[in-house]
Formats: structure tokens, sequence, C-alpha cells
């Protein structure tokens, strides 16, 4: 499968479709999936120093023998390591674990208040020191990201939020278009929680798809990225398969008609450190 990229900011390539990895923390396990995503064409990791798999993303890459610059490898800075000069020190700690000589995307992973903007400023500096292709944020909601614009020089590029068809995101996807900010998708299959939604079951018999792809194809269709998570290798397989047919605009207005602001992970506004 040859997996499509969106242009960000700054020029660099991201793909659209990347395998998430939360909650792979079997060894083995996570380095099969991750290897089989690879030799299946995706070119996109999606870990965070929280899923304590980065040395697995690492042993996937170098033993995969695709070029390092051929894939993009995202991370994130913890909650409980952010300020500025914690982050700089995270960063390097999973530079180290990941094996790598740089990170293409590297993102707050949950605005902590009174924290956040100086985690991002921290960011901007390993964006400017070229350790970093990419610099980002996740769960950050407008008001979060005005704050950010106010004490940046760089605008993140990417902002990786919780969107499907339940949580289509809209008014947040609109600021993030008009101020050139990628957005990524996760737990874009609503971790497996709307995969037996009668519509999408509906227009999945129709298009002849499993109601998975007809999810990540109503991503791509509106531009967003998405890090599906899977370990099993038909899954993972499937869910890359969505480069190959289209959902018509109908089809897309009924599955914009589902979103009933439902979130399955937790709200930035709320964070609890409740793990
Ligand atoms: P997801 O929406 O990707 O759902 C994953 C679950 O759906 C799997 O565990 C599996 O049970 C099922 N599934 C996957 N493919 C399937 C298929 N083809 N058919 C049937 N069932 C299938 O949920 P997720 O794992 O929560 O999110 C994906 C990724 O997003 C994570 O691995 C992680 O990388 C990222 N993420 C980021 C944050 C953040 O705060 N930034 C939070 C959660 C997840």
């Amino acid at each position: 499968v040859v997996i499509p990229s969106k242009t960000l900011a700054n020029g660099v390539n991201m793909p659209y479709l990347g395998l998430g990895v939360y909650k792979m923390t079997d060894k083995e396990e996570a380095i099969q999936a991750m290897s089989k995503a690879l030799v299946m064409g995706y070119r996109a990791i999606d870990t965070a120093a929280l899923y304590y798999n980065e040395e697995e993303v690492g042993e996937a890459i170098s033993s995969s023998g695709i070029p390092r610059e051929d894939i993009f490898v995202t991370t994130k800075v913890w909650n409980t390591d952010q300020g500025y000069d914690q982050t700089l020190r995270a960063f390097e700690t999973s530079l180290k674990k990941l094996g790598l000589e740089y990170i293409d995307l590297y993102l707050t992973h949950w605005p902590v208040e009174g924290k956040f903007v100086e985690t991002y400023r921290a960011i901007e500096r390993l964006y400017e020191e070229k350790l970093i292709r990419v610099p980002g944020v996740s769960n950050h909601h407008i008001h979060h990201l005005q704050m950010l614009f106010a004490e940046a020089n760089t605008k993140p590029m990417v902002n990786q939020v919780e969107l499907h068809p339940y949580l289509s995101q809209e008014h947040l996807r609109a600021f993030c278009t008009e101020n050139n900010i990628a957005v990524t998708a996760w737990s874009p299959l609503g971790r497996g929680g709307i995969l037996q939604d009668e519509t999408i079951m509906k227009i999945a018999r129709d298009v002849g798809k499993s109601t998975a792809q007809v999810i990540l194809r109503w991503h791509y269709q509106q531009d967003i990225i998405s890090i599906p998570k899977s370990v099993t290798p038909s899954r993972i397989e499937e869910n890359a398969q969505v480069f190959d047919f289209e959902l018509s605009t109908e089809q897309m207005a009924e599955l914009d008609k589902l979103n009933r602001n439902q979130r399955f992970g937790q709200n930035p506004d709320s964070f609890k450190f409740d793990f």
C-alpha cells in the first residue's frame, strides 16, 4: 500500500495514516506489530514517552531496513515532564530510547495548566536546533492554541486530538485550518467503540469495505491524518487500505450527522492524572 502524505506548514510531508502504538507494552507483540506495519507500507509511527515502547519503535525501524528519512516518527512529552528545562531533558531521554538522531514530530501530550506554554517554547527551541522536523501539540483546545500564539515565534504545525464520527471537532478543525495547523485524529475508531454503528455498517455494506475502513476514509477525505492502533496483522493491513475507494458526498454527510460530541478519552479542560 502506498500511503499519501500531507504537506505541513513548513513543507515537511507527513503520512495521512500512521500506526498508533498506545498500550503496546508487550515487547515482542509491539515489535511484531510495528514491523508488520512497516512491511505493509506504513511510514509513520505514533508513540509517546507514556507508552513505554520508544525502544521497540527504534528497534522496529532499524531492523526494517527502511531508510530512517523515509519514516515519520512522532513522540510526546508526558505531563509530569513539562516545563522548559524538563521538556528538553525529556526529549533527550526519548531520543536515546528511540536510538535516533532526530524526531520528526514532537508534541506536548496534554496542555498542563501553568506549564504548557513553557513546554511548547522548549519544543520550539528543539525545532530551531533542528532536533525535530516539526513542532506540534496534542489535546489543545482553541484557547490553549491562542495562548501559544501569543508567546511563540512559530505556531505549532500539528494538533493531535480525539476525532471520529461521534466527535467531529468541526469548530477546532476550522480554527486549525485557518492557522495552517494539520489535524491528527487519535482514537480515530473511537477505541473500537463505533465500529458497530448502524449507519457506518450500512455505508460499509454499500461500498464493500469494513466499518473501520469507512471511518478512516471519512477522516482522509476531510484532510485529517489518522493513527489507528491494532496489533492484529490483518487489521493493520485493513486499516491502511483506504486509499482505493471514495465515499460520496451523501455518504460523507450521513457520517457527519453522527456527531454527538462524545469522547472516549478525556477532555483537555478537565484532564485528571489518574493513571
Ligand atoms: P483506535 O480508535 O485506534 O482504536 C483501536 C482499537 O480498535 C484497537 O485496540 C482494536 O481493538 C480496534 N481495531 C483497530 N482496527 C480495527 C479493525 N480494522 N477492525 C476492528 N477493530 C479494530 O484507538 P486508540 O488506540 O485509543 O488510538 C489510536 C492511537 O492514537 C493510539 O495508539 C495512540 O498512538 C494515539 N492516542 C493519542 C492520545 C493523545 O492523548 N495524544 C490519546 C489516545 C490515543
